[in-house]
């Protein structure tokens, strides 16, 4: 499991990600992988997943790593975006 340590500001596709509950904008990340069963049976590939924990209240959400192409760059980039904060 990775965890980035720090407090980030997170985008996903360009909008800023805010806490459903308390409306906090600030998050600690970890990488989340989860096993994938079909069946009832094992699938060897397992799921990636960032897991975003909103400092104030705790709520955790969950969003599945993926590319898309930026137009400005040329090129592929995650659809999150880190932004480290100091926590006051
Ligand atoms: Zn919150």
């Amino acid at each position: 499991m990775v965890r980035r340590r720090g407090i980030y500001e997170i985008k996903i596709r360009g909008q800023q990600l805010t806490c459903s509950f308390c409306k906090h904008n600030r998050f600690t990340h970890r990488e989340v992988y989860m096993d994938l069963w079909a069946l009832g049976e094992k699938v060897e590939e397992q799921l990636t997943m960032q897991s975003f924990s909103c400092i104030k209240c705790g709520d955790i959400r969950f969003f599945q790593e993926k590319n898309r192409f930026d137009q400005t760059l040329k090129k592929h980039v995650s659809i999150i975006e880190y932004m480290e904060v100091n926590n006051e």
